[in-house]
């Protein structure tokens, strides 16, 4: 939905304060790695924007400490037990307390220029959704959404008119390479991965890979969900399908290269035999401005590449027989909007699961496999055609997961 001109400029006005005033944003999932780089971009610019509602899951104290940073009107926690703190933490502030679910589905409704989908997990598409219904454009970093929901999330979007900027830097990095430029005249679109941390591991030391050191990433600093995915590659994967819904582009050109040094984020390949990639520092900070800036580009100091310093950039093929992950959500992808709702799920599942020490590093992605399959065996495979079916069918996903868990864990027991 970015990628053709006509709808870039159709919505151009959707992201631009119509009195040319600062731009008024949310953060949903304030107080996460995304929601921090995000309070920094702003931090860098603070005649530029004003803030409305900042939102976190459980975090009262830090999202206390956030809201009086950029002065936000509502901060909103959605663990009812954090409300207290919440509130007396802002105090005499005058910066409203809320909590609960529904508070934060309100918040995310107050209509802004531009909301920050910074939640993790298929938890953040009916904050996002609420956004999107009250006319928000979205800077989304929240990928689950379109992993889980792909086509009605953009149904939802083109509705009410929205544009979608991609944050993951990978996405962010495409839309700013294909320049507005329209699908048909592209022959191939690269996203890069790092490798992760067991980017030069065997299989069985993989086998064996404790969380603190699928936690240690070698380039960037995020969340734990992101950078577990980051170490099965089921974040390139989950990338892959995030790609086909934002570029509307088929599985079929979209290629992942293994880049240690992540500096070129993403490429794109014309058929014309020229290819346009965007290049950067390893920083988060880089998307959100320019997603939060755009159409204009604002001034930053994030850190910069130093080319020379860096030497040499260096691509590969993936090995896939060390990361299925990567052909799991390929098969998911080709499958349909079922199979990567099941997948999403089943992942999540996965890694709380993995990081609660209830199974190994290799069965995140075999547990995600099986679920897809076991879904399949139960006649679960009708893409959802509503919100309303994509929410139960992850439901459904996680309840196949978690049965697998078990199953999963039973014969680490037995071993
Ligand atoms: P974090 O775990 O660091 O932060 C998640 C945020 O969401 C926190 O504010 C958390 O609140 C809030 N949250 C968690 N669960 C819920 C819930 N059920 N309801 C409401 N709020 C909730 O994640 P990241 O910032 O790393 O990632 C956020 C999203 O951005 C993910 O989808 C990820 O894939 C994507 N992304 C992240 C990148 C990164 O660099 N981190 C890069 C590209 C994409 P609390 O602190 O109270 O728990
Ligand atoms: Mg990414």
């Amino acid at each position: 939905m970015t990628t053709s001109s006509e709808t870039v400029s159709d919505t151009t006005a959707e992201t631009v304060p119509s009195d040319g005033g600062p731009k008024r944003i949310s953060i949903l999932g304030a107080t996460g790695s995304i929601g921090t780089s995000t309070v920094a971009v702003l931090s860098e610019q603070p005649d530029s924007f004003t803030v409305e509602a900042v939102t976190a899951f459980g975090n009262a104290k830090n999202l206390a400490r956030v809201a009086r940073e950029v002065k936000a009107r509502i901060a909103v926690i959605a663990d009812p037990n954090g409300y207290a703190a919440l509130a007396d933490a802002l105090e005499g502030t005058g910066i409203e307390a809320a909590s609960g679910e529904q508070a934060i589905l309100e918040a995310a409704a107050r209509p802004v220029d531009v909301a920050v989908a910074g939640i993790v997990g298929a938890a953040g598409l009916q904050p996002t959704l609420a956004a999107i219904r009250a006319g928000s454009s979205i800077a989304l970093a929240n990928k689950e959404c379109l992993i889980c929901a792909g086509s009605v999330f953009l149904q939802e979007a083109n509705r009410a008119g929205v544009t979608i900027l991609p944050v993951d830097s990978e996405h962010n990095a495409i839309f700013q390479a294909l320049g507005g430029h329209a699908v048909e005249d592209v022959e191939k679109v690269v996203l890069t991965a790092s490798g992760g941390p067991f980017r030069e591991w065997s299989k069985a030391a993989m086998a064996g890979a404790r969380p603190d050191e699928a936690l240690k990433h070698p380039n960037w600093s995020m969340g734990p969900k992101i950078t577990i995915d980051s170490a099965t590659l089921m974040n390139k994967g989950l990338e892959l399908i995030e790609a086909h819904h934002l570029f509307e582009i088929d599985e079929g050109r979209l290629d992942v290269l293994v880049h240690p040094q992540s500096i070129v984020h993403g490429m794109v390949a014309f058929h014309d035999g020229t290819t346009i990639a965007a290049l950067g520092a390893a920083d988060m900070r880089i998307p959100i401005a320019h997603c939060l800036t755009w159409p204009d580009r604002g001034v930053s100091d994030s850190p910069r590449m130093d080319l020379a310093k860096v030497g040499k950039l260096t691509f590969a093929k993936p090995d896939t027989s060390r990361f299925p992950a990567l052909t799991i959500a390929r098969d998911a992808l080709r499958a349909g909007g079922w199979a990567t709702n099941v997948l999403n799920a089943a992942n999540e599942v996965a890694v709380k699961a993995y990081l609660g020490g209830d199974i190994g590093f290799l069965e995140i992605a075999r547990l995600a496999e099986d679920t897809v399959d076991a879904a399949r065996s139960a006649g679960l495979d009708r893409s959802p055609s509503t919100i309303g079916d994509a929410l139960a069918l992850d439901r459904e996903g996680r309840r196949i997961a978690s049965a697998q868990v078990a199953r999963f864990a039973a014969k680490t027991t037995l071993q």
